[in-house]
């Protein structure tokens, strides 16, 4: 079909995620037409270097013919098999022991789903469930951070802590609570670690005696806030979450739907610090976009609690049509090989200071405020003047500038609202794919900032 075609039938009909649709409306689709390594191609023909992954997700880069292969395989053996009724497939139980395998070792169980929001749902359905079953059923309310982001489900977006996630969707619910993000850029604490894991610590426990000790389920959150600006704590802060949740008698789940599958170093966030979550949600580099996979993992305890509390023969009511679907699952097994075995975590560990230095050294730009990264997960933060890091002034649309200039000069990373630029490179960039991703990025700076308005604000 023509794209002018497909152009005019995307205005008509297709509703984009997390869009302002009359913006769309008048811009129209930029349609990817392929990818190969860290590059994409639209249907114009114009190369694009990926700084993000699609988005967060392709970890294992585009092209990969081996999971293409372990895909095919599997649709032509049996495209399909339900978990329902006693029924399931060979690779969903390989990837789910080979998750356990890898997890923290904390969590035994795992419930596939389709993605990251229903992973997050499903996460809150069992813990209800949990709660009810060892007779605590006045354990509702749910704590999570500021900036954070668990998916737009009807439940999750509740704790997601992002405005345009609340508006006009009646969100959050009474029963979702946050407490104030660790952003070090904008804390009143600064950079120092001891301060803001303390902060974070105290305003978890302030909000559990605020809501009543016996009235909290649970606290969520993520190693490193993604959606909200990656916001990336001080070591140590994970660790003291999850001591400050076993001291308070609630339930520490852990978010990696961004920060799993090498991301931040490690296969897991968790791992760096030996954080033991009780639950833990999963998506994205599960299967790096080649298909919808998301995933929760839980204790023993969870687990067994919830098994014993439907024992009186009622089965426990959560299940998906597609939870652990077999094409996903060979996906996930093949993608977890590469970074393993065909050497992906090893090389985003290689690449890493090529990646934060290249971050940093923008720091000597005008426009660059902070820059701050873990593994290969960063953000530039933008400001209109550095010593008071005021912010630029909504009306000027930095960030659809900052799109702008990227796509003219062949890059791809993800500009946010408030002027935080996210990049999320593959584990298969090389060290050229790098130095290529920071040439541009520091055109695109540039070019931005010479316009009169910028430069003005
Ligand atoms: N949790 C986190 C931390 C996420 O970053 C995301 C997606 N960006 C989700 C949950 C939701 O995942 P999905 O978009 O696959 O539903």
């Amino acid at each position: 079909m023509q794209n002018s075609s497909l152009l005019e039938l995307d205005r008509k009909h297709l509703i984009h995620p997390v869009a302002n649709y009359r913006d769309h409306e008048k811009k129209g689709v930029t349609l990817l037409a392929s990818g190969k390594g860290a590059y994409l191609t639209d249907s114009n023909g114009h190369e694009l270097l990926d700084a993000f992954s699609g988005l967060w997700c392709v970890n294992v880069g585009y092209g990969q013919q081996s999971v293409v292969d372990a895909a095919t395989a599997q649709m032509n053996r049996l495209p399909y098999a339900t978990g329902y009724f006693g029924f399931g497939s060979e690779p969903a139980v390989e990837l789910a022991a080979k998750l356990v395998e890898y997890a923290p070792a904390s969590l035994q169980h795992v419930y596939f789903t389709l993605g990251g929001s229903d992973a997050v749902d499903s996460a809150i359905r069992f813990i209800t469930y949990y709660y009810n079953a060892i007779g605590q059923p006045d354990r509702k309310q749910f704590i999570a951070l500021s900036r954070g982001y668990h998916g737009s489900s009807t439940i999750g977006s509740g704790l997601t802590a992002l405005p345009v996630f609340h508006k006009n969707f009646n969100m959050p619910g009474a029963y979702q609570h946050h407490i104030p993000s660790p952003y070090a850029y904008r804390s009143d604490v600064g950079h120092d670690p001891a301060a803001l894991i303390q902060r974070s610590v105290q305003s978890l426990k302030d909000k559990v005696a605020e809501l009543g000790a016996d009235k909290v389920a649970a606290f969520f959150c993520e190693p490193i806030q993604g959606s909200g600006g990656v916001i990336v704590p001080p070591v140590g802060w994970l660790k003291a979450m999850q001591l400050a949740c076993r001291e308070l008698g609630i339930l520490f789940v852990v978010d990696e739907v961004i920060t799993g599958f090498g991301r931040t170093g490690p296969l897991f966030a968790c791992e760096a610090e030996d954080v033991q979550p009780d639950l833990m949600t999963v998506a994205k580099g599960l299967t790096a976009g080649y298909a919808p996979m998301g995933a929760v993992l839980m204790s023993d305890a969870v687990y067994t609690a919830i098994a014993d509390g439907a024992a009186s023969g009622t089965p426990v009511g959560h299940g998906h049509t597609y939870s652990a679907h077999p094409v996903s699952a060979a996906v996930g097994l093949e993608v977890l090989r590469l970074y393993h075995e065909g050497g992906l975590l090893a090389n985003g560990v290689a690449l890493e200071p090529v990646f934060s230095g290249g971050l940093k050294d923008l720091l000597a730009h005008p426009l660059v405020g902070d820059a701050r990264s873990r593994g290969l997960l960063g953000a530039l933060e933008l400001v209109a003047d550095k010593s008071s890091k005021r912010q630029f002034d909504p009306s000027l649309k930095l960030h659809e500038r900052i799109s702008t200039a990227a796509y003219a000069e062949g890059l791809v990373f993800r500009a946010f609202g408030d002027n935080i630029l996210g990049f999320a490179p593959a584990l298969c960039y090389t060290a050229d794919d790098f130095a290529l991703l920071f040439t541009r990025l520091r055109k695109v700076l540039d070019t931005v900032l010479a316009q009169p308005e910028v430069r003005q604000s």
